[in-house]
């Protein structure tokens, strides 16, 4: 059994008005916008829009989580998506709770490159791959959200050190001559009274202090000295966006599985911020006269596109007598502080694409005995055929399964398959006597959820133009990662949120 000695961290601060929907009596008609899903997308909309003076409700179907819980029930409590393999094995959430799955993150924060945004360079399939919008474009609300994150080596916030076995693997990288980096993070580094304090393996749970951001941890829901107003709604699953006569959103029809009842919420402007899987599937149940197809999908794109990142985990087995033991010993503190970027875009990757390849520790410390692991991704090839359904069966609350219809590109199989060769190459060179990778689980989802709404000028080849309003409607719009039209070859939140402050900037 381990033993650790714990200090105690700063507590996060309480945020305004956060409360389960059976435990309010407001009068919704006096929001001007409400916003569906509080995770960083929905959060950052929020905030932007409670800049510019106006009252935002947020529903949320997931409560509220504690520090330190796990991630898995957080999933596990909702209904899960039919897959290829007929089950319904599959992952439609990043999580469910208030705050979204960046209670849960890793607090990797990398900003996407142009390549990401313009990918048709190196990718080709039967949709538009490139973003509508440029690097440029992003630039300014990057710089805030870092701010706003306190991001390690942005505006003088000290970056996070790199752990043992980090500095273990950047030796070996440099040796093979590949370039290391250190990862940027959201996460305050140890030494001070509200630094890290190394108190787990960091993955898959709440920070126990408030040194990792999230949407709570950061008080992005905190309206104090804003001229608008939030309040958030949980306890709350929007099943179906209602149409007026006049073509407008008029309300919100939620479920509320405390008292298995349908509630109805007038709304003004609506903004969708679920993710890319629940926010489509909002689309496609919210069928009407004026959106026979439901909303958005008159040229049948509405779930279309669907993008996970692709990605694998190779784990080294290696003698603690040959790296030093520091390093092979059990693991404290983030999951993960080395990367390189050496085959983002580079000859030798099959389509010149390639993506990250960075450090990835075990859940739990002890797991990380005498084993090195890597994780690689990179954004997937956006296809048509890959996209998410309803399903006829309703789940027991009468909502209806998600199923995904998804097959990974043989160039993404191949760009996957050098990633991971050079993970080896870097494990082996660490002296790994045996490598495995890790069987992977694409088909069952990911965290990462992309491409479903895609972004565009032409109705017929896109759901929602480039500030994320659904074409053939003028107050419904997207606002997550859904209206990525390429996933990107980095982990995607910190893009998610520009993006989604750059729309609602733009927000009338
Ligand atoms: C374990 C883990 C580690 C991760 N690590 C990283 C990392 O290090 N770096 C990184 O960039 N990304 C990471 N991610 C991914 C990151 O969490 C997502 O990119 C991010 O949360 C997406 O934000 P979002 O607001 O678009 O969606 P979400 O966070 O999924 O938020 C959507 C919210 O909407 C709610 N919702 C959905 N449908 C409805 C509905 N119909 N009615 C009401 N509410 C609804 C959901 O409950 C959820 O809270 C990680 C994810 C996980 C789970």
């Amino acid at each position: 059994m381990l033993a650790r000695r714990f200090t105690s961290g700063r507590r996060p601060l309480p945020v305004t008005d956060i409360r389960h929907i059976a435990a309010t009596s407001c009068d919704y008609t006096a929001f001007d916008a409400v916003i569906v899903g509080s995770g960083p997308s929905g959060s950052i909309v929020a905030r932007t829009l409670a800049e510019k003076g106006c009252r935002v409700a947020v529903l949320e179907y997931g409560g509220m989580v504690s520090p330190g819980a796990m991630h898995e029930p957080h999933q596990a409590a909702y209904s899960k998506a039919f897959t290829s393999t007929g089950a319904a094995d599959g992952n439609p959430w990043t999580a469910c709770c208030v705050g979204g799955g960046m209670q849960f993150y890793n607090a990797i924060t990398f900003r996407y490159r142009q390549s990401d945004l313009s990918a048709s360079q190196y990718l080709s399939t039967d949709m538009d791959i490139d973003w509508p919008i440029t690097l440029q474009d992003l630039e300014p609300c990057y710089s805030e959200i870092e701010h706003l994150l306190e991001i390690g080596a942005t505006n003088g916030h000290a970056s996070y050190p790199a752990s043992p076995r980090g500095v273990m693997l950047s030796d070996a990288m440099q040796e093979l001559g590949i370039r290391p980096k250190k990862i940027p993070l959201a996460l305050r580094a140890p030494g001070d009274s509200s630094g890290c304090i190394k108190c787990s393996a960091c993955d898959e749970l709440v920070c126990p202090t408030d040194a990792r951001a999230s949407v709570l941890a950061r008080n992005i829901l905190d309206d104090s000295g804003l001229p608008g107003a939030i309040s958030v709604f949980y306890g709350c699953f929007v099943n179906r966006i209602e149409i007026g006569r006049d073509g407008r959103a008029e309300a919100l029809e939620c479920y509320v599985p405390l008292s298995s009842e349908l509630i109805r919420i007038p709304v003004g402007t609506v903004v969708v911020c679920a993710n890319a899987i629940q926010s489509a599937a909002l689309m496609l149940r919210s069928k009407s006269g004026h959106a026979p197809q439901g909303i958005g999908n008159e040229s049948d794109l509405v779930g279309r596109g669907l993008s996970f990142k692709i990605s694998g985990y190779s784990v080294g087995y290696v003698d603690a007598a040959d790296c030093g033991s520091d390093a092979l010993a059990s693991h404290w503190g983030p999951h993960a502080t080395v990367y390189t970027d050496e085959f983002y875009e580079h000859n030798d990757v099959p389509c010149r694409f390639g993506g990250l390849i960075y450090e990835a520790n075990f859940l739990l410390p002890r797991e990380n005995i005498g084993r090195v692991r890597l994780h690689y991704i990179a954004g997937e090839e956006p296809w048509s055929h890959n996209r998410l359904v309803l399903d006829d069966v309703a789940d027991r609350h009468g909502i209806p399964y998600i199923r995904f219809v998804y097959r990974n590109s043989e160039n993404d199989r191949a760009r996957m398959d050098f990633l991971a060769d050079r993970a080896d190459d870097i494990l082996l060179h660490l002296g790994a006597f045996r490598i495995e990778r890790e069987p992977s689980s694409h088909a069952r989802g990911s965290s990462h959820l992309h491409g479903t709404m895609r972004a565009g000028c032409d109705p017929r080849s896109s759901v929602v133009d480039r500030c994320g309003k659904v074409h053939g409607f003028t107050n419904i719009h997207v606002m997550d990662g859904s209206v990525m039209n390429f996933a990107g070859n980095s982990n995607p939140t910190h893009t998610i949120m520009a993006n989604a402050r750059r729309m609602a900037l733009s927000l009338k």
